[in-house]
Parts: C-alpha cells; sequence; structure tokens
C-alpha cells in the first residue's frame, strides 16, 4: 500500500517521496486516516515505528487550514526529553516544507527570550518540555486556549521522569474540544488513568506488544567472568571485529559513561559521550556529530536511550545490562529502524547476573551467546553461568600469571566502590589507570 490512499493532501505526499518513504508504516497506516477523521488516539508503539510521522504528517495536512495568533499556539507536542523535542521539530520542518506553517520549541538550555519572540509571532505548532512550557505559562508568554491538536509522546517516558501531574496540569488549561493523540511504548496504570481522563472514545492500536523488540535486529548475548576493565577489552575486541560503520554504546550510569568514552578514545576510537549532564547546547553538538558521521562512536546514558531518531545505526552495544528490563528494548530499538538490519551485543558478567535474569524472564526467551574466542580474556572468556564455582576450579583460573592476579585485585577494589554513586575523592575525575 502506498502513502495516496491515507487521505494526506499532494504537497505533503512529495514532501515524503522527497524523505524517501515508499510505504506507510503499520503505524502510519493506523493512525493518519483517523488523526484526519479528527479522533482522539492511543498508540502503543515503541520508537523506530515511524510514529513521529504517524502524527505530523496529518497534523501539517489538518493546520493548513486557519491561522495562528500571538502567543496562541494552534497545536502542541508534549516531549519528555529535549533531544526528542528537537528531533519532532526537525520532522515538522522536513514534512512541513510545502506548507507555511510556523514551529516553535520550548526546551530548557536554549535561548529564552528568542522563544518568546517566535511565541509573540504566533505558532502553528508548539512543541515542548512539559517544564519549559510551564515556565512561559507561569511568565503569561503563552495561552493554552488556542490549541486545536494536543499530542504526548512516549508518555511512558514522561511518568518515569516525573511529568505525570505536568501534563494533567497541562491538560487541564486545555479547552474540551481539541483532539488529542497519545503515544506510549507501555501502558503501565498511571498512563492509563491519564489517558482514561483525557481521551474521548480514542481509537487504540497497538503495533507491537512492549517486550517485542524488531525482527531486524541480530541480538547477541556476550558472557564472560570480568572487571570492568576486562569489559572494556572485550567492547573493544567486538568493535574492532565487527563491521561497524556507526555504534552507540550504553551504559547505565553517566560514570560509566565518561569512563568508557575516555578508555575508548585512549585507544584511539572515534568516540564521544551523551548524558545528561552536559549542557543542551554540547549535546546537540555531539548528537549532530553522530548523525552527520563525524563521531562513529556514541556512548550514551538511557537519557539518549527512547526516541532518538538516529537513521542507520548498525550496532548497538550495552556495556551494563540495564537495570531496567524495558530499557533494552529502547536501547536496541535504536538499530534496526524502519526495516533496517541492525546488530545489537549485550555484556554481561558475573556482577550482572541479577540484571540478566530480570531481562529474560520480561522478554521471555533466551537472547543468543555470542562467544568469545579464547584470545580475548583466556580462560575467562568462556560464558559464565553464574553460578559459584568449587574452591578447585577458582584456583585454577585465578592467579596463573601476574597480570591475572593484578586484575583480581582490581576487580575486588571496584566492587568494593561499586554500589557508590560517587568515588569519594576524586569527584568526576577518572584517573588514567582506571582507564586501561
Ligand atoms: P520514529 O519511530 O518516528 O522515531 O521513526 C523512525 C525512523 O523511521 C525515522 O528515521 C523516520 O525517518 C523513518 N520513517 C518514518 N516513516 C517511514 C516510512 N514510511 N518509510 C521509511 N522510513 C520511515
Amino acid at each position: 500500500m502506498s502513502f495516496d490512499y491515507l487521505g494526506l493532501s499532494d504537497e505533503l505526499l512529495s514532501a515524503i517521496k522527497d524523505a524517501g518513504y515508499t510505504e506507510p508504516t503499520p503505524i502510519q497506516k493506523k493512525a493518519i486516516p483517523s488523526v484526519l477523521q479528527g479522533r482522539d488516539i492511543l498508540g502503543i508503539a515503541q520508537t523506530g515505528t515511524g510514529k513521529t510521522a504517524g502524527f505530523t504528517l496529518p497534523m501539517i495536512d489538518i493546520l493548513s487550514q486557519g491561522r495562528s495568533r500571538a502567543r496562541m499556539p494552534r497545536s502542541l507536542i508534549l516531549e519528555p526529553t529535549r533531544e526528542l523535542a528537537a528531533q519532532v521539530a526537525e520532522s515538522f520542518d522536513k514534512y512541513g516544507k510545502n506548507s507555511k506553517l510556523s514551529c516553535a520549541l520550548l526546551i530548557g538550555g536554549t535561548d529564552f527570550a528568542g522563544q518568546v519572540k517566535k511565541l509573540d509571532k504566533g505558532v502553528d505548532v508548539l512543541i515542548a518540555t512539559p517544564g519549559r512550557l510551564l515556565d512561559h505559562m507561569e511568565r503569561g508568554n503563552v495561552m493554552l486556549n488556542g490549541v486545536e491538536i494536543l499530542v504526548v509522546d512516549e508518555a511512558d517516558r514522561m511518568l518515569d521522569m516525573g511529568f505525570i501531574p505536568d501534563i494533567e496540569k497541562i491538560c487541564k488549561m486545555l479547552t474540551k474540544k481539541i483532539q488529542s493523540l497519545f503515544f506510549s511504548a507501555t501502558m503501565p496504570p498511571e498512563v492509563k488513568r491519564l489517558t482514561d481522563t483525557f481521551l474521548k472514545d480514542p481509537k487504540e492500536f497497538e503495533v507491537s506488544a512492549p517486550t517485542a523488540t524488531a525482527v531486524t535486529i541480530d541480538q547477541h548475548l556476550v558472557k564472560f567472568r570480568g572487571s570492568d576493565k576486562d569489559k572494556r577489552h572485550v567492547l573493544r575486541h567486538l568493535i574492532k571485529t565487527q563491521d561497524i560503520n556507526n555504534a552507540i554504546i550504553f551504559c547505565n550510569r553517566k560514570k560509566e559513561v565518561k569512563i568508557v568514552n575516555k578508555s575508548l578514545n585512549a585507544h584511539k576510537f572515534n568516540a564521544a559521550e551523551l548524558h545528561g549532564d552536559l549542557h543542551q547546547s554540547t549535546r546537540m553538538e555531539v548528537l549532530n556529530d553522530f548523525k552527520n558521521g563525524k563521531i562513529k562512536i556514541l556512548v550514551a546514558s538511557d537519557v539518549a536511550a527512547r526516541g532518538l531518531d538516529i537513521p542507520d545505526v548498525g550496532h548497538v552495544f550495552n556495556f551494563d545490562v540495564p537495570s531496567n528490563p524495558e530499557d533494552y528494548i529502547h536501547r536496541i530499538g535504536r538499530t534496526g529502524r524502519a526495516g533496517k538490519k541492525g546488530t545489537s551485543f549485550t555484556l554481561s558478567t558475573q556482577f550482572n547476573k541479577k540484571y540478566l535474569d530480570g531481562l529474560l524472564k520480561f522478554l521471555d526467551k533466551d537472547i543468543p551467546i555470542y562467544k568469545l574466542p579464547d584470545d580475548v580474556l583466556g580462560e575467562n572468556s568462556k560464558p559464565v553461568d553464574n553460578k559459584r564455582k568449587s574452591k578447585t576450579t577458582q584456583n585454577k583460573t585465578e592467579g596463573i600469571t601476574q597480570k591475572e592476579t593484578k586484575d583480581k585485585a582490581e576487580q575486588k577494589k571496584e566492587n568494593k566502590n561499586k554500589p557508590r554513586e560517587k568515588v569519594v575523592g576524586m569527584g568526576d575525575h577518572v584517573p588514567n589507570f582506571l582507564m586501561r
């Protein structure tokens, strides 16, 4: 089925053709006609399914009739993160290039005065993170009584980030007659309560089960025994031996993101880090450099995992098994998007047993094991069953060489430090000896 039968205008069809899309994705087939009919929508869909175009395309056609007024946007899109908001704005630029719609982005960390100026001129599409929007509303820079269409994207992510009360506050300020479109990858009770309250007879659809991973992703689990230092060694081995165009490496904590990135750079890999501690402009810059190929490896925290639209990411590495199993879906969902082929590797050592068990239970299936060649970590390259070894076998693998004894000592030291958020006395500085 082509886009021609969904009821979109010729201008949009031409922009879609220029974007290189030949066929609508399942969510687009379902969402576009319903949005054009003015229905409320509840879409259970993960990122990578084409959901952004699923709501932006029909919105562009609906909003092409009518005019904007100062400080009174005609539509409002709420996104949990600045990056996602910026991506949706890019989608409006791309698909709306043949229309005259004006668009404003209200996100933290960027020019506040510039945002006020745009609002003063009047905007058709307002894309915002909840906090920044409320900030502008409290100062009287924006009023919501002209909003005709509301989109709440990644509602479950909003919940994780504590934004549900803000969303409720914002929804209550809208008139009763608006059309509302809610998207969420999963439906926790808090999100269900929100949609039950604010959606009117919504058209509901689910494009894939919440635990489903894209079929186009080749998933691998790399199990071995070792320290974080060994993990970095295994990671480098995988990067070197796989045919990698670009890759995202996910770590559970910001501190690990920094260490892994520093280590990769020390080993001459073209890598950069992306996490919540960076200034917004730096985050945007890093993301752009990664998108245009200047940076090949992005080391990221989960802030970057959800929704980032980076086409053609070939590989995703989980340096850590994610503590929240759902994050696994979002992380590996950065690859294998819109039908493309992708590969993921999840590294797991004896210290990750709890999270790995939780993940496999959540997925309800095994992740195929990737066998490390023996020369990568010696005896420790073998997949661990995470069971305690007997004293005799332990002795066999311990202390064979001086290097291994040293690794063990280092491993113990790392373990001791593990539960702590900060290494006392080190602050954010990571000494070089930890990076090798
Ligand atoms: P999203 O789930 O909205 O983040 O979109 C995931 C990716 O799919 C983005 O890179 C889009 O540009 C791309 N995409 C969206 N719709 C289509 C389509 N109909 N055909 C091919 N790619 C698409």
